[in-house]
Order: C-alpha cells, then structure tokens, then sequence
C-alpha cells in the first residue's frame, strides 16, 4: 500500500500520529494509498518552522519573489500531463477536465508573476506643508490554506500562489481524499526556487484543521469547502483573531428567456450541469425557463443531450463526459436525493440511479439524471447536490425567475441566456449573486479578476486570487513623515541657515 506523507522544509515526510485516511480509486472502490493524518503537535511544528523560513522570504524583494513564480509557471507546463493524471487518479475527472483544473491554477500563478504591481503602496507628496504619506503592503507571516476535494490542483495554486509571492509563508492542508497533487505542486515549487519551510503541506483532517485555527503564530486562514465547514472555520478563526475568508456551496441557477438561442442553452447546461460530474462550485444545477413553451423546448433538447454523454473512468479515453463521484457516501446521497425527488413530487426524466458499467461494478458511478417541475420546498432544490443531476424550475416571467434566484440562500455563480441586452443588463445589475454569466454558463472570472460569491456561499472579506487576494494576503502599514532640515515659502524649499 502506497504510504503519502507531508512535506516539510522541502522533504517528504512521514507521519506520526499512526492515524491515517484512505485514499480511494473512486472508479474502482479500491484503496489506492493512505494518507498521514497530522496530529496537533506535527501541525504546530510544521508552523514553527515556517515561521523562521518566513523571515527571509518576507525580505527578499518581490521582484525575486516573482522570478520564483515564473519558474514554478514553466515546470507546471513542463508537468502538466503528470499534474493532470495525479488529479485524475485520485478524483476521477476525465483527464481534459484535469488538464483545465491545472490550467486555471496555472493562470493564477502568471498573474502572480506581477507581484511586485500588486504590492505597491500608494503615496501623497505634501499632505499637509512639506508632510508626505505613503502606505507599504507588507506579508502577514505564516498563513494557512485548507482546501477541497473537488480542484486538486486549482484551488491549492489559488491559496498558495498570491499568498507565497505576497512574502508569506504557508501551510497548506489539502482535502484528504486528494492530496497528492499538492505535495507535487510543493516538489515543483522547491526546484523553481523557494527556499524550504515557506510552503508546508500538512495532510490531515478536521484535527489538523483545529489545529490551524488555534494556533497563534497562523494570521489568516483561506478555506475552500462546504458551506457548513466555510461557516464553522470563520467563525472559530474570527473568535482566534485570525483574517479569514472562507468560500463554501452553491446552487447555480441558469435563467433561459424565451428569446435565448436553445440550442446554445442547452449545449451550456449539459456541460455545466453534467461536467465533473456535477462535482464543481461553479457547476448550473437548476435550469429556469420561462414560459411553458421554453421550457417544454428546453426539456426536449436537454434528453438526447444527456443520452450521448459518456460516463466511465479517466483511463477509458477522450470521449468519455464524466466521471465517478468522489467517495461511495457521495454516490449514496446523490441517490437517496434523486429519490427524495421523486418522492416529493418532481418529474424524473432520466434516471441516473441504475447506472452500470462493466468492470467497474465497484466505482461510484451516477449516470445523468434530470428533473422536471422541481419547486423550491422539495430537498432536490434546497440542497447542494454536488453530483450529475439537473433540475428544471419552471417560471412564468423574468421577474419570477430573478426572485427565485435571488431569494436562494446561496449566491456563488448565476447566468442569464438571453438575446435582448437590457434584460442581460438588468439581471446582472439587480441579482445578488457573486459571478454572473451572460450567455455564458459557468462565469469563473479570468485569474487577473477575482473570484467570489455572495450569501452563504462566502463568508469573510475579499475574494480568492488576482488584485483581492494581494489585500487579503498583506497588511496595510501607512507612514506620515516630515523632516525639519528646512522650510518651504512660496513653493520654495530652503534650507536652515548653516552657522
Ligand atoms: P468539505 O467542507 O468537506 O472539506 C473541505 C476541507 O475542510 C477539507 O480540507 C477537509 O479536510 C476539511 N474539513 C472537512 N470537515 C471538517 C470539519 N468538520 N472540521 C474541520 N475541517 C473539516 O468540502 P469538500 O467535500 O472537500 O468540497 C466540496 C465542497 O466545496 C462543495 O460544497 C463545493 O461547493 C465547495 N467548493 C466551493 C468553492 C468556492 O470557491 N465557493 C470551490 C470549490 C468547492
């Protein structure tokens, strides 16, 4: 059994605490390698020794700081077929979809190249007579990233890139059910420069998480999770006086205007519905259509779409849509939560629940299912399904459509499919949702924007990467000087008279 391990002023380590998690082949429901869990006392030794790493980092100017980020930029690429696979095999996405997850932590890295654009101050020259101000943003220290199962590579380069080119140090603890993308990612940043210590990849589970939040040398917390988890870390890093930002679930909604283009919408909700798996944040799990006819056109070309789609393991090939979900508990819920849905009273479209596939009879497999005549009191729409099920809410006009939206208590990611500009224009403006797509499925903005919901998708200041995450990441020092050498009159300096 392969045995995983943290890593610790740039070595692998073994763990101590003889606790360790299973780490699954969810195609198979076969134990692939198990991974340390770390006890209280390896999780504040790690930190201890970030903090003494930190000192040197935090005073190395950020243009070398950069240079660190170019090198670490080209070895992904150099290593993006390793890095994609290690994320396939351990999460199950198809290997495309493994490649995007690298790819768009990647592009974080670039934009953090320009660290040292993203850490100036500001400045005022005479703010009062011959008094200038400037500010400097300066690191934190040792921060800590906690991160989900779902973008194994993604979200850890989210949390680590502007957080190490800000001049901190790190102590990253990845989801224990995919953990070794991380540690290759540290391997990386070793050989593209940065010293040992700055980053720690502590693996463990909610010991290890307590353990972050309690102790005292770790500034800021940026968590990635579910929402109860995001709720509980903020409030117990808050009460620590920590900085904390944590994201958490979603439930996407996608409006579709009875002048959209059908074709396009239901191209785009099949693949932000059914992608991974459904296993994304950012993934549209209700479709609302409005009118009848929208909606009986939408279901209509919604079915074969969902037919073609391929589910399988990475390794069955490039046609394959999706994969297995996570863990066998993941694949029990979404399950019973299709059931609840028939229950409750909800039209059943196709039926994922049987789904079958020679040779991996063990694999958590769920084929596409998708619902009709969902209303908002059944649990297939209160609950975050994380899994390959689309439901279709029907609405009688855009303002129906726009309160049901708004009125859900999440707000991570929205989208509007429409022809007509100024209903775009009014949805983005009025809804209160922190990404929003127009024409457009799933809205992840570009890494030199940043990235964010609202409600009880996020709780805490600031978004994760680009210019936000730089304010997160450093603290704001702000100088007012004067010097008595001289006096200025009439615009003019003029030195003290020497004696
Ligand atoms: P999770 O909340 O179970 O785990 C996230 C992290 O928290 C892991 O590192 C885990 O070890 C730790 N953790 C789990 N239980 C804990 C506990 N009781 N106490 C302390 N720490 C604990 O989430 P997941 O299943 O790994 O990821 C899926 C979730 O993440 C979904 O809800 C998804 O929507 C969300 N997500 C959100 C975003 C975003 O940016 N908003 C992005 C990706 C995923």
């Amino acid at each position: 059994m392969k045995e995983l391990t943290h890593w610790i002023n740039g070595r692998h380590v073994k763990g101590t605490s003889g606790r360790f998690a299973d780490v699954m082949n969810p195609a198979t429901g076969e134990v692939q390698a198990r991974v340390p869990l770390a006890t209280v006392a390896e999780l504040d030794a790690a930190v201890a020794e970030a903090a003494k790493a930190q000192v040197a980092w935090g005073a190395t100017n950020p243009q070398r700081r950069a240079r660190v980020m170019m090198k670490f930029a080209d070895l992904i690429n150099q290593n993006m077929d390793k890095l994609a696979e290690c994320v396939s095999r351990e999460h199950g996405k198809t290997l495309p979809d493994a490649r995007g997850d690298v790819q768009r932590g990647l592009e974080v890295v670039e934009v953090c190249m320009g660290a040292p654009h993203l850490l100036k101050g500001e400045y005022i020259n005479d703010g009062g007579p011959g008094i200038d101000l400037y500010s400097m943003r300066q690191p934190l220290g040792v921060v800590a990233g906690i991160t989900p199962f779902n973008f194994p590579a993604m979200i850890p380069l989210w949390k680590m890139a502007p957080a190490l080119s800000a001049g901190n140090a790190m102590i990253l603890k990845p989801s224990e059910r995919c953990p070794s993308t991380s540690l290759m990612l540290a391997e990386l940043l070793k050989e593209a420069g940065l010293p040992d210590g700055v980053l720690q990849v502590v693996n463990g589970d909610k010991e290890s998480v307590d353990a972050i939040l309690d102790n005292e040398v770790i500034q800021a917390v940026g968590f990635v999770g579910s929402t109860p988890i995001a709720q509980y870390i903020y409030g117990r890093a808050a009460t620590n006086g920590k900085r904390a930002q944590c994201f958490g679930g979603a439930k996407n909604h996608m409006i579709i205007m009875p002048d959209a283009d059908l074709d396009k919408a239901a191209d785009a909700l099949v693949g932000a519905g059914f992608g991974a798996a459904g296993e994304r944040c950012m993934a549209i799990s209700v479709a609302v259509p409005v009118g009848k006819k929208t909606a009986d056109a939408l279901i209509e070309r919604l079915v074969p779409r969902i037919e073609k789609l391929k589910v399988g393991p990475y390794t069955a090939g490039a046609d394959v849509d999706y994969g297995p979900l996570i863990t066998k508990q993941a694949m029990e819920r979404v399950k019973g939560l299709i059931t609840s849905g028939v229950d409750q009273g909800a039209t059943l479209v196709t039926d994922g629940r049987d789904f079958r596939l020679q040779g991996y009879e063990n694999g958590y497999f769920v084929g596409p299912t998708l619902f009709d005549n969902v209303t908002p009191e059944m649990d297939i729409y209160k609950q975050e399904i994380f899994g390959p099920v689309l439901s279709q809410v029907r609405a009688g006009s855009y303002d129906e459509a726009l309160k049901l939206t708004m009125d859900n208590p999440y707000g991570n990611g929205t989208s509007i499919f429409t022809a007509d500009g100024d209903t775009a224009r009014d949805f983005a403006s009025r809804v209160n949702v922190g990404m929003v797509g127009i024409n457009f499925p799933i809205p992840v903005p570009l890494s030199y924007f940043s990235f964010g919901g609202w409600k009880k998708s996020a709780f805490g200041d600031l978004n994760q990467y680009g210019p936000d995450a730089f304010r997160f990441y450093t603290k704001t020092k702000t100088v007012t000087a004067r010097w008595f050498s001289g006096i200025k009159e009439g615009g003019e300096f003029h030195f003290k008279a020497m004696d």
